[in-house]
């Protein structure tokens, strides 16, 4: 075969040595996903496109449930919406056995859609609607109280519809982690949790049945997860011992990091972020250590998202131009940026050539093609040259870009899903102009004439 004509450059060499730009990396072309050809992805439906592995989510999703089931009796996982919601994926983790954790209305709909049970959607978040809430109780769902407002309307409506939801309050708390998360929930260091326990258990129009607590996300502590867990033993204990309201259940929420490198960092997340047994660990030990009776053991409920699909996740997409910025630097446009690559504002995600290279690297700064200066997939990375039309993969999309992407100035790709035989399926399909258009109208006087 013929080689391929590379332009010739000069560089700066630094012999063994870690740059800036960490230590020398060595690449490997990534032609396949799963033994599917990225080539044969993007021809079949088109450039860029999301691609997820449901054979990795499942593998993520079964390692997590054994990181907990071989350290505590009674565990249950909730698949966080938020994190990504395409119903394909939502099903992939029910399948497994995952109740819905959902923090609106349109997400509660959605775990409904999917088949989930009432009494298995968690239902989360500072904005219940009045009708949601009452399909929630009507479906036993759990209701996680955030505020005082939300109390007290959940009260009225409780009255309204002579019913007596299960429902656990959100607890916010010092985890000697900064900045504090205490946006959301009751405080427990300032006694507010404890008040709104009083409240709930004194009226006896709802049955206080568990308490949550989400403390951060990419969270690289695991002390914060045992002195978390322990503020809600301890509140647990208070309801049964001073109020004889035992606590069915402790949700210690989600946040455990995926592999993936926050931007800043030195050295790269899959050296760094601690393993979901070691959470496991600290969070178990808690529980198991705190003096709960063998038979009044809170049954654990974890919200784990970004950590059980992020490494699932790939986005493919193709090399539209080099350009070099008059500081000499190398630039390359993508046809993907931030728009769908909304993760790229925090993580340095790992981006691979999906076509053989020569071993010249070079510093580039990759560009996506919206037209606003933000639109920055990295800032540096070192790169093999790159031709336009060449097709890259971005590594660890899975989790919060498939809901957060936005609509800006061009509609979104197709998700696809790689079966754990290997075939492929569209779970969402491309957006079109005519999609995009479908909840517009023109007033009369502004249509053009025909
Ligand atoms: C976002 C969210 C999660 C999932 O968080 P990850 O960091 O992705 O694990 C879980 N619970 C609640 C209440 C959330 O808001």
């Amino acid at each position: 075969m013929k080689l391929r004509y590379e332009r010739p450059y000069l560089k700066k060499m630094n012999v063994g040595v870690m740059n800036k730009f960490g230590s020398r990396s060595d690449f490997q072309p990534v032609k396949f996903i799963d033994g599917v050809s990225v080539k044969s992805l993007t021809d079949k439906y088109g450039s860029p496109v999301f691609v997820l592995s449901e054979r990795q989510i499942r593998k993520n999703y079964q390692s997590a449930v054994r990181s907990f089931n071989t350290r505590y009796p009674k565990v249950q996982f909730a698949w966080s919406y938020k994190t990504n919601y395409i119903n394909a994926v939502c099903n992939v983790f029910h399948q497994e056995g995952s109740w819905a954790e959902v923090v609106s209305g349109f997400e509660y709909h959605k775990a409904i859609g999917n088949g989930v049970a009432g009494n298995h959607i968690i239902f989360n978040g500072p904005e219940k609607k009045e009708a949601d809430l009452k399909l929630a109780i009507e479906n036993d769902s759990l209701i996680h109280i955030d505020h005082f407002e939300e109390l007290y309307k959940l009260i009225d409506i409780c009255e309204a519809l002579n019913k007596k939801p299960r429902v656990a309050i959100r607890v916010n708390m010092d985890t000697g982690i900064y900045p504090l998360w205490d946006r959301f929930g009751f405080n427990y260091e300032n006694g507010q949790a404890w008040n709104a326990i009083l409240k709930i258990v004194g009226l006896g129009k709802m049955q206080l049945v568990g308490l949550h607590c989400h403390i951060g996300t990419f969270m690289l502590s695991t002390s914060a997860y045992a002195i978390a867990t322990s503020k809600l033993c301890d509140l647990a204990m208070k309801c049964k011992n001073q109020l004889q309201n035992p606590i069915e259940y402790l949700d210690l929420g989600g946040g455990f990091p995926s592999t993936n490198t926050l931007k800043g960092s030195y050295l790269p997340g899959v050296d760094t972020v601690p393993p979901i047994d070691d959470f496991a660990e600290a969070i178990t030990t808690t529980i198991l250590g705190y003096g709960f009776q063998q038979n009044e053991l809170p049954m654990l409920i974890l919200e784990t998202g970004r950590a059980l699909i992020d490494d699932a996740g790939y986005l493919l997409g193709s090399v539209i131009a080099n350009k070099q910025l008059s500081d000499g630097r190398r630039a390359t446009i993508l046809n993907f940026g931030v728009n769908l690559l909304f993760t790229s504002f925090w993580y340095d995600h790992h981006i691979s050539p999906a076509q053989d290279f020569t071993h010249y690297t070079e510093e580039t700064i990759l560009y996506g093609p919206m037209c606003m200066n933000i639109d920055v997939i990295r800032e540096s990375i070192n790169l093999p040259l790159l031709s336009p039309g060449d097709l890259v993969v971005v590594h660890k999309v899975g989790a919060y870009n498939m809901t957060q992407w936005m609509q800006f100035i061009s509609t979104r790709p197709a998700v696809v899903l790689i079966d754990e035989t290997g075939q492929t399926h569209e779970i969402r399909q491309a957006e079109t102009l005519k999609y995009m258009e479908i909840p517009e109208s023109v007033p009369v006087h502004l249509q053009h004439k025909k």
